[in-house]
């Protein structure tokens, strides 16, 4: 499964909204995705709408249970410390991302943290990245 196809696919909701691209994914244990999402801060208004959040309660509004130890995150940004507590809340172990987050330097002792730096088109999010913080400025 190409989880950063999936992944970067999400980003054009963040596009349109002019959000930062992020998006996240959950994983079952078979590697199934079992749930996706992407940043909605900025057009719902909401701090707290960032794609880990929304990922994680997508998912548990579908499974009606908020232990989610069985799952694996993976985002294409680093979690902030908003997300980390988030994740530590429903007991997710291992988080999958592929770019560090400069801003947001708070790693969970309870979070195993694996770097995807190898992704072969990670250039072009930090690309979209880049563009999106330039617009901001
Ligand atoms: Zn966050």
């Amino acid at each position: 499964m190409d989880y950063f196809k999936e992944l970067y696919n999400l980003l054009d909701n963040c596009d349109k909204s002019q959000d930062i691209p992020v998006s996240a994914l959950l994983v079952n244990s078979n590697s199934e995705i079992v749930a996706k999402s992407y940043n909605t801060r900025k057009l719902n208004n909401n701090i707290s709408e960032h794609a880990e959040i929304n990922v994680i309660n997508e998912l548990i509004s579908n499974i009606s249970y908020q232990n989610l130890s069985e799952y694996t995150l993976y985002t294409t940004l680093k979690p902030c410390t908003m997300c980390t507590g988030a994740i530590e809340q429903v007991k997710i172990r291992k988080v999958f991302y592929y770019v560090e987050n400069k801003f947001n330097t708070y790693e969970s002792p309870n979070i195993e943290y694996i770097h995807l730096r190898n992704e072969k088109n990670i250039d072009l999010y930090v690309k979209k990245l880049q563009n999106c913080f330039k617009k901001l400025r």
